[in-house]
C-alpha cells in the first residue's frame, strides 16, 4: 500500500480513509472501521459552529491510527435542534440520524467489516445508543461500539478546573480546541450569568433560551495543555473501551 497523505500532514502506512483506493482496501482487508459523528450549532462566541466534528474527526483519526482502522469521513450534521435560533447551526432530526448510521452499519457488515467504532462528539446525539443496541442484535457478526465524551468524563477531575456544569462551550471543549485548532479559536468571552439549568431542559426549551451567548460551562479556564491531555485520556480511555468489548465479544464471558 503506498504511503498516504493525511490531514495534519504525517503519514500512516495502516490507517486508510476515503483517500486510498479499493486496491488499497483489497491489500490491508481491514475490519474495523471508524465512523466520527459530529454537530453543526453554535459554541459560544469564540468557538466554530464546526466544533463538534472537528473534535470528533481528530478523536476518531487517533483511534483509527491505533486500531490500523478504516477513518470514514465525519458525519456532519446531526442533532442540533436545541440549537436552531443561532445563526449557522444545521440539523437533522434524530430518527434520521438514526438511519443514517444503520445505514452505514450496514453497508460496512456487507463488506466485511466485523467492527464499527462510532465516536461521538456531540452530547445531544442521544439517538445513538438505542441505534446502537438495535444494531448489535440485528447485524450478524458486527459489532458497533459506541464512544462518546461520557468516556473520558471519570478522568476530567486529573486535568479540568470545573467537572460539572461545563457541557458546550465551555473549559473542556474550549481546551481541546486550542490544543487541536488554536487558529480556530477566538476571544472568550467571561460569561457572567453561572446560574446553570439541568441539562434536560433542552428537552424543553432552547439553548438560547438557557445560557448567555451559547455557554455553558467555564470557558475562560480553558488552556491548550488541558486540552492536549484531556484528549490523550480521551484516547487512552476510548481504546480502554473497545479492547475490553472485543476481549468479551471473543471469550463470551458475558455473565
Ligand atoms: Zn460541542
Amino acid at each position: 500500500m503506498n504511503k498516504m497523505k493525511i490531514p495534519n500532514g504525517l503519514e500512516s502506512d495502516t490507517m486508510l480513509t476515503i483517500h486510498d483506493t479499493t486496491r488499497a482496501f483489497e491489500r490491508a482487508a481491514p475490519t474495523i472501521a471508524v465512523l466520527p459523528i459530529g454537530a453543526v450549532e453554535q459554541h459560544g462566541s469564540h468557538l466554530p459552529v464546526g466544533t463538534d466534528c472537528l473534535i470528533a474527526g481528530h478523536w476518531a483519526e487517533r483511534l483509527a491510527r491505533e486500531l490500523n482502522a478504516y477513518l470514514l469521513p465525519v458525519i456532519p450534521i446531526t442533532s442540533s435542534i436545541e440549537h436552531r435560533q443561532a445563526r449557522g447551526t444545521v440539523y437533522l432530526k434524530a430518527a434520521t440520524l438514526g438511519s443514517i448510521v444503520q445505514d452505514v452499519a450496514e453497508s460496512l457488515q456487507y463488506d466485511g467489516f466485523r467492527q464499527l467504532i462510532i465516536v461521538n462528539g456531540h452530547g445531544g446525539n442521544w439517538i445513538l445508543k438505542p441505534t446502537v443496541r438495535q444494531l448489535n442484535r440485528d447485524l450478524d457478526g458486527l459489532m458497533t461500539i459506541l464512544i462518546d465524551t461520557n468516556v473520558g468524563i471519570r478522568r476530567a477531575h486529573e486535568v479540568m478546573e470545573h467537572t460539572a456544569n461545563d457541557i458546550h462551550a465551555g473549559e473542556h471543549e474550549t481546551s481541546i480546541m486550542m490544543h487541536i485548532h488554536p487558529e480556530l479559536v477566538g476571544q472568550v468571552f467571561e460569561p457572567t450569568d453561572r446560574r446553570f439549568y439541568p441539562q434536560d431542559y433542552l428537552d424543553y426549551f432552547d439553548s438560547t433560551e438557557l445560557t448567555e451567548d451559547g455557554y455553558w460551562g467555564y470557558p475562560e479556564c480553558a488552556t491548550d495543555d488541558k486540552g492536549r491531555r484531556m484528549m490523550d485520556i480521551m484516547v487512552e480511555n476510548a481504546l480502554d473501551v473497545i479492547r475490553k468489548l472485543t476481549l468479551m465479544r471473543h471469550n463470551k464471558t458475558l455473565k
